[in-house]
């Protein structure tokens, strides 16, 4: 199938504390019902700020965190019903890349001895044929034979971070959820990480999923971008589409901080009023209406979906919907 992976309604709610004055049930809706599909061999980003659900989202798509609702479909395989034995096979094919190389790698433990893990835990090969993929792992993330021998610490972040793509690189994964991998590193480092990793994905035929916090790094390693806000979509496009003609209000606030060295196609920047509203009492409506410079009534009180206005390209804003101008509005060409 054209589709690698599937993921529709899923919901990730983390039950609130209780306390004394607690009055019922409370939830942290860090996801709230979120679709989309991944097509094989492309790099699909997933961003939006700091605590909208994007990592919950890449954790709860592996099961790495158990989804409270919906479904993940990988390769046309229900892997949310799978047991707990079956669903271990089926990591091999789903790997994460942690944005923390330096927590993420145990500092007990040679390099050698982490590359190996993975393939002990699967009971992959004999001694000696996994010391001999471990050397070619080494290789292929451009670090030496010598550094297998020495401890996560002896390494630079941009060297760790190559350790722990090496690491999810071992059982020859098709998917690579990669949680902002280059926010924790230096600048002059992070291209050389995107570079690697774009390199990787031709030579192993991967597919992506790239979390990060902006809109910056993405345009130059996805193929198509989902934003979040609150827990949920606002938008999809194709890198193109969204850096062009982007729809969503909070797509087009977020695009309006990236850096832009062309005169001609510099965006007055929009800073939003107020702050990220408790994903524990989420506003009724469109979850950005209290931030929303261009909100109208019905956004207060119903719950914009996500809809196909363009080749492709989904927006959920009232908006853009057919029902509300029956036309698409002029705020696509407002940014
Ligand atoms: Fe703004 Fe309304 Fe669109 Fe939400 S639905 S983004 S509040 S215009
Ligand atoms: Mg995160």
């Amino acid at each position: 199938p054209e589709h690698l992976l599937q993921i529709d309604h899923l919901k990730k709610y983390f039950p609130v504390k209780s306390g004394p004055f607690r009055k019922g049930d409370q939830y942290v809706k860090a996801v709230d019902d979120i679709s989309f599909s991944v097509r094989r061999g492309e790099t699909f980003g997933l961003v939006g700020e700091s605590g909208c659900g994007k990592s919950t989202t890449g954790r709860a798509l592996l099961r790495l965190i158990e989804p409270t609702a919906g479904r993940v479909v990988f390769e046309g395989e229900d892997i949310t019903a799978l047991p707990a034995k079956q669903l271990r096979k089926k990591r091999k094919d789903m790997q994460i890349v942690f944005q923390d190389p330096f927590s993420s790698l145990d500092p007990r433990h040679t390099v050698r001895r982490i590359l190996e893990e993975p393939l002990l835990v699967h009971g992959i090969g004999s001694a000696q044929e996994r010391q001999n993929i471990v050397n070619k792992l080494i290789d292929v993330v451009g670090l030496t034979q010598s550094h297998l021998q020495r401890y996560p610490h002896q390494f630079s972040g941009g060297q760790r971070q190559r350790i722990g793509i090496a690491r999810a690189l071992s059982l020859q994964p098709k998917l690579i959820v990669a949680d902002e991998p280059v926010s924790a590193l230096d600048v002059s480092i992070q291209s050389q990480v995107v570079n690697l990793l774009q390199d990787l994905q031709g030579e192993f035929g991967l597919t992506y999923i790239f979390i990060a916090h902006d809109l910056s790094v993405v345009k130059h390693i996805c193929d198509r971008v989902a934003v979040m806000y609150l827990g949920r979509i606002v938008e999809i496009a194709s890198t193109a589409q969204l850096y062009e003609s982007p729809q969503h209000p909070y797509t087009i606030a977020l695009l309006s901080a990236v850096p832009e060295p062309d005169p001609d196609l510099k965006r007055e920047r929009i800073l939003l009023q107020g702050e990220v509203p408790s994903p524990v009492h989420t506003p009724v409506g469109c979850a950005f209406h209290t931030r929303c410079p261009v909100a109208v009534d019905i956004c207060r009180a119903k719950r914009p979906e996500l809809t196909e206005t363009d080749n492709g390209h989904q927006t959920a804003c009232h908006l853009f919907s057919a029902t509300f101008f029956g036309r698409k509005s002029h705020l696509a060409k407002s940014g």
